[in-house]
Parts: structure tokens; C-alpha cells; sequence
């Protein structure tokens, strides 16, 4: 069906008013959840045949993420939904205030190959407790999930509710091309943009879910086994193929060594001596992004791993040594198994660097010392991030999830998701029994006075 021909007939099922039942809401989530659950099996497949994901990461990352976050939608939309009293102020008197969150209408959801099972999900979860008719897009290049997704999709949902529009980026733009009432985007700033010039023909409200470089700092401070451990941990999840991945890794100079071989220990308790044979390590989605990694790598001095199979795609974690800020790895974002590590001398001067470049969607800092935490995490602009760990951040759904500047722009999560995907009505209802008057013409001296007075 035509992309606008489906947003018509949402349109009118939106109209209908029957999304606006909070019942509703929770009853199809909680059949989603129970048609996640009955298709984990085939969920798991699809993950394996797209990016070679091991059941255990899969479970971790994507199903189990959904499972909690339609949990906690379930357990919290009766609550968000409620109409919400505010105090009003003595100017307005005599009145009551209050704010109603309402659902936007029909929202188009574009969604990346990374993690196509939950970066699909989760944001539909905080649409549909919102209130929202949807148009999912999943990314082309994890077909498999795609079509898993598609398949829950039509189990739970009516099509005029929520549908599954599959395809490459001439699909994307036909979608972009409709006036849905809102865009929530997640992939690359490049797409980001072309996603803003659409929106801006309609006015209408966009979530811009980005990457970028993410930073991680390895302090003298830190403790540099367990630095090594998690930023292993983070980097080599789904092969670095991670929105949220340390990009490159900033120690001290004079830990530097000793780090590295921190690291080559924890990769080969993680992967083995030969990473390219272990079935958990996941590949690398395209051919197009095998050759682009190898190219970052190319000419690099290799500390640890380098090896790759054109033919399974994959390429066992890489650790590139003596890398400057010049180096080629470090010109765009890496999104793959390849972690650069970068020596720093003056802590202040290595802060006012990060400031200045293009604002990460992660931000990571290994340190015992509480002074130079503190300074980060207040100078780097940044998303969100961890103190101590890498990734973990994403896992609290009491937390905003979210890119700033060039990563991004709105959030999700939790009960930010419901508020991403609502509008806040604001209502003042006057009561009649009494009119202050002072508003109203004429004015004179007297009026002007109490009003001055009001309004302190
Ligand atoms: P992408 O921008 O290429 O694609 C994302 C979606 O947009 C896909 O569904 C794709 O089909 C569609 N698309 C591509 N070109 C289009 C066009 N010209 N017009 C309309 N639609 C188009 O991103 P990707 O390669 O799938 O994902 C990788 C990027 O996403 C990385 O930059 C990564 O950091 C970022 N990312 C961000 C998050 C986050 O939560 N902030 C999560 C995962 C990935």
C-alpha cells in the first residue's frame, strides 16, 4: 500500500478516538509482550542470521531490554496518563490548572540495523502507552529481524494501529515525504539530516536518536584491570557495532603500556586466542562497512588483534596503539571492532579538546579521582554516560536516553519516552464567582500598582 494511503486510513482510526482509552494501550502491550515472548525463538534467528549475535547477547541487548522496558510501561502508563493538577498562581486566582498529555496521532518511526530488534521497539512501546498510531520502518539491512518484526507486528496490531513499512532509503524518503504528525529517527547524522529538511517542510516534531564519536578516559587514577575489562566489555559488544560503543579510548601517557596489556588480557578471556573462530563473536552487517573498517585500520601500528575473514566478515577486536587526534580512525565515527588509543599528557588541555569537538551520544570516565570526574563530566558535553563502566547507562529506565548536538536532539526511555511521544496541554480553568478586574481597560495609576505588585 502507498505510504500516504496508509496514513489515511491511520489518520481516521487516530480520529476515532480509541487510542485515547489508557486500557487499550496497556492491553496491546501486554499482548506484545507475550507475542515477543512466544517468538523469542525465531527473534534470536533472525538476530544470528543478520549480525551473527550469540542467543546470550541477543537476550541482553535486545529481547530482554524490550521485555523490561514493556514492563515498565505496563507497570507506569495508568499513572503518566493521568491528568495532572498544578498549582496556579495568585495573579489568576480564582482558577485551577492542570496539564493533559496527549497522543501526537500518527508516528513515523525509522529505525537502524545496529540493534534492529530494540532500537524498533522501544520507541514503539513509549508511542503506543502514549497514545499513538505508528508506521514502523525497520532498517533493510537486518532483513531477517525485519521480517520477525513484521510478523509481531500483525499478531498484535490492527494495520490501521500500527504497520510495518519494510525497505531501503527510496522507502524512507516515500515515508518522509507524508505529513505524519511526528518523526522519531534513530541512525546517522548524514540520514539525520535529510530527516530535519522533511520534517521542516510540515513543521512537524522530530527525535533525532544520532551517534558519533564517544569518548572513554582512562585516568592515572583508575583502576586499569577493571578499566580494561569493561571498556572491552562495551567496545566489543555486537563487534562495536554500538551506538553507545567507547569510540577510542584517552589514557595517561605513563599508564598507557600497562593498559594495553590490560586489554589483550581481557580480550582473550572474552574471545579466546582466535576471536575469528569463536561463534559469539558477531560480524560485521555489510560489505561496504567491512572494507571502510579496514581502511581505518590500514597503516595503523596494531597492539592487539588485526585479523579479519572477507568471507565471514569478521574481524577479530582490534587495539590500534600510538593513534594521534591526525589519524584517519579518528576523522569519523568507527562503529566497528577497532578501538584507538590515544596517550594524554595535561588533563585540563585534554577536557577543553573534548569540549570543542562535536558532541558525543556517550561519554565514559575511568578514575578513583572524584576532582577529575567531577571536571568531566562538567566540562564534555555529552548524551549520558558512565563513571567507572561503559553502556550500562542505556539499561535504567528511569533514565533519559538521548544524543545532544550532533548526536542528537529529544529522548526516550521509560517515562521519557511517554513524554517524547506526547504533547502537554495546558489547561487554566477560571471559576466564575469572582473577577479580578485589573486586567481589564481602563488602566490607571492604582490598577498599575497592585498589577506591579501581582506580578513580583
Ligand atoms: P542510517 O542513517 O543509514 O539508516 C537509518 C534508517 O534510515 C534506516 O531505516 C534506513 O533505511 C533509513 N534511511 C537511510 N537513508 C535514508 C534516506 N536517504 N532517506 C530516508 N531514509 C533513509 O543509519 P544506520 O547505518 O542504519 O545506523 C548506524 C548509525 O546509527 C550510526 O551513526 C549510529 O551511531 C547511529 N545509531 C544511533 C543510535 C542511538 O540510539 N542514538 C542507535 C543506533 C545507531
Amino acid at each position: 500500500m502507498e505510504p500516504n494511503l496508509i496514513l489515511d486510513y491511520m489518520q481516521r482510526y487516530f480520529y476515532s478516538d480509541i487510542t485515547r482509552d489508557c486500557r487499550f494501550r496497556w492491553t496491546h502491550l501486554i499482548e506484545l509482550q507475550k507475542a515477543i515472548r512466544h517468538f523469542e525463538p525465531e527473534i534470536i534467528e533472525s538476530l544470528r542470521a543478520d549480525l551473527g549475535k550469540a542467543p546470550q547477547e541477543s537476550y541482553m541487548t535486545e529481547i530482554g531490554m524490550v521485555l523490561k522496558e514493556i514492563d515498565f510501561a505496563v507497570k507506569h502508563v495508568n499513572k503518566w496518563f493521568r491528568l495532572k493538577r498544578k498549582p496556579t498562581p495568585l495573579s489568576i486566582f480564582p482558577a485551577t490548572s492542570r496539564v493533559i498529555q496527549e497522543p501526537y496521532g500518527s508516528v513515523l518511526i525509522m529505525s537502524p540495523w545496529n540493534y534492529p530488534f530494540q532500537l524498533a521497539m522501544i520507541p514503539l512501546i513509549g508511542a503506543v502507552a502514549a497514545g499513538n498510531c505508528v508506521v514502523l520502518k525497520p532498517s533493510e539491512l537486518a532483513p531477517h529481524t525485519a521480517n520477525i518484526i513484521e510478523t509481531i507486528i500483525k499478531e498484535v496490531f490492527p494495520p490501521q494501529y500500527v504497520s510495518v513499512v519494510q525497505g531501503d532509503a527510496s522507502v524512507g524518503e516515500a515515508l518522509l515525504n507524508c505529513n505524519f504528525d511526528m518523526i522519531f529517527f534513530t541512525g546517522s547524522p548524514k540520514v539525520g539530516r535529510i530527516v530535519m529538511e522533511h520534517a521542516a517542510k510540515n513543521l512537524t516534531p522530530v527525535v533525532l536518536e544520532l551517534g558519533g564519536k564517544s569518548p572513554c578516559i582512562v585516568h592515572k587514577s583508575a583502576d586499569m584491570e577493571m578499566a580494561a575489562q569493561r571498556i572491552t566489555f562495551g567496545k566489543f559488544l555486537n563487534a562495536g557495532q554500538t551506538c553507545v560503543a567507547p569510540d577510542y579510548v584517552v589514557v595517561n601517557s605513563e599508564s598507557k603500556e600497562q593498559f594495553i596489556k590490560y586489554l589483550q588480557i581481557a580480550i582473550e578471556k572474552a574471545f579466546g586466542k582466535k576471536p575469528l573462530y569463536n561463534e559469539e563473536l558477531p560480524r560485521i552487517i555489510s560489505d561496504h562497512h567491512f572494507t571502510r573498517l579496514l581502511r581505518l585500520m590500514k597503516g595503523e601500528k596494531i597492539a592487539v588483534g588485526g585479523e579479519f575473514d572477507r568471507a565471514k566478515k569478521k574481524i577479530a577486536p582490534t587495539i590500534l596503539d600510538d593513534i594521534t587526534w591526525e589519524s584517519p580512525v579518528m576523522q569519523e565515527e568507527i562503529f566497528g571492532p577497532i578501538l584507538p588509543v590515544i596517550s594524554y599528557d595535561n588533563y585540563d588541555r585534554l577536557l577543553s579538546r573534548l569540549k570543542r569537538a562535536p558532541s558525543p551520544l556517550a561519554f565514559y570516565i575511568f578514575s578513583e579521582d572524584e576532582s577529575a570526574i567531577k571536571d568531566a563530566i562538567h566540562t564534555v558535553p555529552f548524551g549520558g554516560g558512565c563513571v567507572n563502566d561503559t553502556v550500562m547507562h542505556l539499561v535504567n529506565s528511569h533514565l533519559p536516553f538521548g544524543g545532544i548536538g550532533n548526536s542528537g536532539m529529544g529522548k526516550y526511555h521509560g517515562k521519557y519516552s511517554f513524554d517524547t511521544f506526547s504533547h502537554s496541554k495546558s489547561i487554566v480553568r477560571k471559576l466564575h464567582y469572582f473577577d479580578l478586574r485589573l486586567r481589564y481597560h481602563p488602566y490607571d495609576e492604582k490598577k498599575y500598582k497592585i498589577i506591579r505588585k501581582f506580578m513580583k
